[in-house]
């Protein structure tokens, strides 16, 4: 299925991108939730302010729409510097940081989203940028070519990555410890659902906001999409404000459950427990089954579904649990041989 259409997508869509802008919070005291992460970073901020320098160089990391960057432009502000903002995949050539990084103010902050995907060569120019301020250039060709070392302003890269894993280590190094950033809980999305209501001016009532909080998978980006949709039917179908009811059935139209799952969450547990009898299935086998990207289970689908406790991960593939089982209505049988003894047992047998 293609990701772009899909209502509960974390990535941003065109319409997003628009309303986005209008949302992001513009300062820490706007910015709910991830108290723990906001707090160290007030305190980053005030320290750096106070010895008038460059916050240190930042990672953001954890799933698409929780806030990267909404964060990295609240800094920006709180610290009174402009940002410029790209991503990995656009940095092409070494070249092409070489010219963003000359453009640098000082104090500036560099936001690289993705920065998981940034490419062998173009990191290599980011080392001493990060570290030294500084960019090595080779001038000349063959035996007269020399290095040519050019001093940089002081700067603050954010880097933002829904992959830890995928970064290289010496990256990773020249960032101070990573903020991770959690699922919202339903008392924030409840706040963020209320809050851009109030900026869209829409008439919502506390009950509506946490009905669509509550099933927007603790992720602020689904949260306004569904608010926008959710307008939609409130308009037509009620007086414009949306109240419970109003938000139940309009999230039952678009066939969010209770859980906030939508019937592409269902068809990757359905998968597993039907075509592989509940797993374990490995990654790649899954996507084909789906006609899905292995990308888009791991970034979309999976995050969710484990934290729901419906999905497990083990060396030998993605398991539907009992609690999966329950949701979709599918009576659970218990396993005579446990998945990991299947070929010891059959060893045993011939
Ligand atoms: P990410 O960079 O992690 O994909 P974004 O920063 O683009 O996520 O956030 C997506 C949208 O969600 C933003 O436009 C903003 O409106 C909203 N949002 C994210 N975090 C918050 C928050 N803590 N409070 C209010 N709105 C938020």
């Amino acid at each position: 299925m293609d990701d772009e259409e899909r209502l509960l997508s974390p990535k941003p869509d065109g319409d997003d991108q628009q309303v986005e802008k209008s949302l992001r919070p513009k300062s820490l005291a706007e910015f709910i939730g991830q108290e723990r992460v906001v707090e160290q970073l007030r305190i980053a901020i005030t320290a750096a302010r106070g010895r008038g320098e460059p916050l240190d160089h930042i990672l953001f990391y954890g799933p698409p729409g929780l806030g990267k960057t909404s964060l990295s432009n609240v800094l920006a502000n709180e610290m009174g510097v402009k940002i410029k903002i790209t991503s990995g995949p656009a940095i092409e050539r070494a070249g092409d940081l070489a010219a963003i990084l000359t453009n640098l103010q000082k104090n500036d902050i560099l936001f690289i989203d993705e920065v998981h995907r940034l490419n062998r060569a173009v990191e290599e120019v980011l080392y001493p940028a990060m570290e030294d301020f500084a960019l090595d250039l080779i001038v000349g060709k063959g035996p007269s070519a020399r290095n040519l070392r050019l001093k940089l302003p002081r700067f603050t890269v954010v880097g933002a990555t829904t992959r830890l894993a995928l970064l290289t280590s010496p990256l990773r190094d020249r960032f101070v410890a990573p903020h991770r950033l959690d699922f919202y809980s339903d008392d924030a999305m409840r706040e963020i659902v209320s809050r851009s209501a109030r900026i869209l001016a829409m008439p919502i009532t506390e009950e509506g906001a946490r009905e669509i909080g509550r099933r927007a998978r603790g992720t602020p980006r689904i949260a306004n999409r569904l608010l926008r949709r959710v307008r939609d039917y409130a308009q037509v179908v009620a007086d414009g404000q949306i109240d419970l009811a109003v938000a139940r059935a309009a999230l039952a139209q678009l066939e969010i459950d209770e859980l906030g799952l939508d019937e592409n969450d269902r068809r990757v547990l359905r998968a597993i427990i039907e075509l592989f009898n509940g797993g374990p299935v490995g990654l790649s086998t899954l996507a084909a089954a789906l006609a899905e990207e292995v990308d888009a289970i791991e970034d979309v689908y999976e995050p969710f579904l484990l934290q729901l406790g419906f999905l497990q991960r083990t060396p030998r593939g993605r398991i539907a649990t009992r609690r999966a089982y329950a949701h979709l209505g599918v009576p659970y049988i218990e396993r005579a041989v446990p998945p990991d003894d299947g070929g010891a047992t059959q060893g045993r047998l011939f």
